[in-house]
């Protein structure tokens, strides 16, 4: 069977490293009609949108897209591009695994993670008043009303919706996330020591959650502070991370950290029936068109991508591919090598043509 999957190929390194995915994937021998779909500075630059309503459609139609990273030019009317496409489609869940490879330079081995981010809300949720504006005084007015405390008058304001619904969505997406993929552990991450009606809703809401799955996977929670300190020193000790929106993001930014960098950390954005894969990576605009960035982050997007739609063996088969290339250590970017000046360093083009060569 032949599938229909949307490509977002990016902005800066997106292209390069969209088409190394694309590469990759087709060579695996999984029949795709790749429908190419153009969001982001290229877009504004030909249609004047940042993000027309055919790529949202063609998404909606094919179910699944990959999609390359992509900045949000300053003025463009959108926060970022990337989380409107989330609001859009209501990606709720972004799962991004962790996991260390062999010869990847680390500090850390035998790491397998999983961060299971709420997408939806928190203060990614758009809703912002800017200081000075009449309505953000009137706002101001009247949180001193309600809340009998003093804010600042030149203040800005960013508000952080965190609901029930939204919160039991996540949390049973990450234990059934577990049972899936047979994990023994979900660790629920919030500050509700002091954030009591957001944290502490999501925490009480996850502990509910949480009985439902009592004696099938087990579940401890932390504070964020204290995670952030705990995955330094004993990453071992966890396994699936379910968290709110703005923790998840900056938690998993640290667990690419943990395994090697930003250049080997996949993710997808997954909705009901609907989903998105991307590196956790960005647009990178200093290495736009030079060959250069490692592809490895948006090659196992596709691995994920893969498994997604059921194609296991296919996705075995470039996975190994991956580490069997990483593991030699010869045919890998710059930032595989001792020094990031190594003269031995190759492409992305040149790496993406070394893992091809491995898929069996
Ligand atoms: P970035 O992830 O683009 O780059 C930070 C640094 O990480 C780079 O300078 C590079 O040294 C390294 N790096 C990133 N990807 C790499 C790769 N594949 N191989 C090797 N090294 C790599 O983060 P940034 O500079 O903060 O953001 C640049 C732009 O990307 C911004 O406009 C930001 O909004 C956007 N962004 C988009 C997404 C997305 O599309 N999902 C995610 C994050 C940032």
């Amino acid at each position: 069977m032949s599938h229909r999957i949307t490509l977002i190929p990016g902005d800066g390194i997106g292209p390069e490293v969209s088409l190394a995915a694309r590469r990759c994937i087709d060579a695996t021998g999984v029949k795709i009609e790749w429908e190419e779909a153009i969001a982001g500075q290229a877009a504004l630059d030909k249609t004047g949108k940042l993000l027309p309503d055919s790529v949202l459609d063609s998404i909606r139609k094919n179910k699944i897209a990959l999609k390359g990273p992509m900045v949000t030019p300053i003025g463009g009317g959108f926060r970022s591009v990337n989380v409107a496409i989330r609001h859009a489609l209501d990606l709720y869940a972004c799962v991004r695994p962790s996991k260390t490879y062999v010869g990847v330079k680390s500090n850390y081995k035998d790491i397998d993670l999983v961060m299971i981010r709420e997408n939806s809300e928190d203060l990614y949720a758009g809703i912002e008043f800017e200081e000075g504006k009449p309505e953000t005084k009137d706002l101001i007015s009247q949180i001193e009303k309600y809340s009998k405390k003093k804010i600042r008058p030149d203040s800005g304001i960013s508000i952080k919706p965190i609901s029930k619904f939204a919160t039991e969505r996540i949390v049973r997406f990450a234990f059934e996330y577990a049972l899936a993929f047979k994990r023994k552990k979900v660790t629920i991450i919030t500050k509700a020591n002091i954030m009591k009606f957001t944290d502490g809703l999501f925490l009480n809401t996850a502990r509910e959650v949480a009985k439902e799955y009592e004696g099938r996977v087990a579940f401890d929670e932390a504070l964020v502070d204290n995670m952030s300190m705990q995955l330094v020193q004993k990453p071992h000790n966890y396994d699936v991370l379910v968290t709110e929106n703005l923790y998840g993001d900056i938690l998993s930014d640290l667990c690419a950290g943990l395994i090697g960098g930003l250049g080997i950390a996949p993710g997808a954005n997954i909705g009901n029936g609907i989903a998105v894969f991307e590196a956790v990576h960005g647009s990178a605009p200093k290495y736009t068109g030079m060959n250069k960035v490692n592809p490895t982050a948006m090659i196992l997007s596709g691995v994920l991508l893969l498994k997604y739609i059921k194609e296991e063996k296919a996705a075995l088969a470039l996975e190994n591919a991956v580490k069997e290339i990483i593991s030699e250590g010869k045919f890998v970017t710059y930032d595989f090598k001792p020094s990031p000046n190594d003269p031995s360093a190759v492409g992305t083009i040149e790496m993406t043509d070394a893992i091809i060569k491995k898929i069996r």
